[in-house]
């Protein structure tokens, strides 16, 4: 009997020790936490949205305030996700032509979507799903879909046909919405948002790429970040911002090599259906809301440089750096002072774009 007593003891304290360790690695799962006490500095890491998240901020409330910024942003996923069955986007892209009522960040971002789909004249294209499937990057089984498949599917894209009336949307049947090309920059403001509600005054947020800083640093001295080189993965050069978002779009970021040997880009030109080839490696905004970083950075970058540099002169409230498939940086006045090119790549063109050009 105490025998058998004993076991069930061992077993309880086994049983303990394994719901701990999971319980750990659960936690561990949501996220990553490193703290140096020095400079009231932490910094947090979680996967969400499909990319690599890391939020740093400073200040005494610096943990608390993560932790509820990092509530918001898988809460944000929840909502958003085109695969997960519970997501307001899965359930609007399966209603069968219904009407769908959605979470009200769920409507403002597709309204802030469609605006802006209006505003780029259609480059930027919430209905692309179902041409970016054909092509294989919503699986990674990447193809070349034929032509008359491409026609086909382009019949069900189109931003115009949705139907939006505050927090209820409405899809005709067959159609996809994926706010894909706009949800992190959002998703960014919103969790920016958090920080600020928390007291926090100083912090950088990177939702895999898509920047977002909360005043400046510490000291009062600007951020500094490293622009990406599109053509080698390395930097080009230093970028200094304050209290703004920086968002780049360019076809490195997810592409396949095909048969026949050409690179194919995840950024669909949607009058073509095709990879978008505009003559842009990428296309960098720079601006107050991380959501209008986002949405304008696919834009541009469909658009190929003209378009984009009209579109900035008839609008102005973002400044912008294009570069260019043979290697030329094209950049807006109001930040041509706050970028330096890394001193191995001075030989670059640099051109600054000003108001009258064009
Ligand atoms: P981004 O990385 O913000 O430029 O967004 C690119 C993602 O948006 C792609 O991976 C697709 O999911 C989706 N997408 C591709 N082309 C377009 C387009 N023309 N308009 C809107 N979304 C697009
Ligand atoms: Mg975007």
């Amino acid at each position: 009997m105490r025998k058998c007593r004993n076991r069930h003891l061992v077993c309880a304290c086994i049983l303990a020790a394994v719901l701990c360790l999971i319980g750990g690695c659960l936690l561990f799962a949501k996220f990553k936490c490193s703290r140096d006490a020095s400079s009231n500095q932490i910094t947090t890491e979680l996967f969400a949205m499909d990319t690599y998240i890391t939020m740093t901020a400073y200040g005494r409330d610096a943990e608390t305030a993560l932790s509820d910024a990092e509530d918001k942003l898988i809460e944000l996923e929840q909502l958003w996700s085109v695969t997960d069955p519970d997501s307001d986007i899965y359930a609007v892209n399966h209603s069968d032509g219904q009407p769908v009522s959605v979470n009200e960040e769920t409507a403002e971002l597709l309204s802030f979507a469609l605006q802006m789909a209006e505003e780029a004249n259609g480059a930027l294209e919430p209905t692309i799903y179902p041409v970016l499937t054909a092509w294989g990057f919503t699986t990674e089984e990447n193809r070349v879909p034929s032509d008359a498949e491409i026609t086909e599917l382009l019949k069900n894209v189109g931003y115009e046909r949705i139907r939006q009336e505050d927090m209820t949307v409405q899809l005709e049947s067959g159609m996809m919405l994926d706010l894909g090309a706009v949800g992190k920059g959002y998703a960014g403001d919103l969790a920016a948002q958090v920080l600020k509600d928390n007291g926090i005054t100083s912090a950088l947020l990177d939702l895999g790429g898509n920047i977002q800083a909360v005043g400046t640093k510490p000291d009062g001295s600007p951020w500094r970040l490293g622009l990406r080189d599109p053509f080698s993965g390395g930097t080009l050069g230093v970028l200094e911002i304050s209290n703004q978002a920086v968002v780049t779009s360019g076809a490195y970021e997810r592409y396949f090599i095909g048969e026949d040997g050409k690179h194919y880009g995840h950024i669909i030109d949607p009058t073509t259906g095709h990879p978008a080839e505009s003559g842009l490696a990428s296309a960098t905004v720079i601006a107050d809301e991380g959501r209008l970083c986002d949405a304008l950075s696919t834009s541009l970058y469909v658009m190929g440089m003209e378009h984009a540099i009209e579109y900035w002169q008839q609008h102005q409230n973002f400044e912008m750096i294009l570069i260019t498939e043979n290697g030329e940086i094209y950049l807006t006045d109001g930040v041509a002072d706050s970028f330096v090119l890394d001193s191995y790549h001075s030989n670059m063109t640099v051109h600054v774009i000003q108001d009258e050009e064009i």
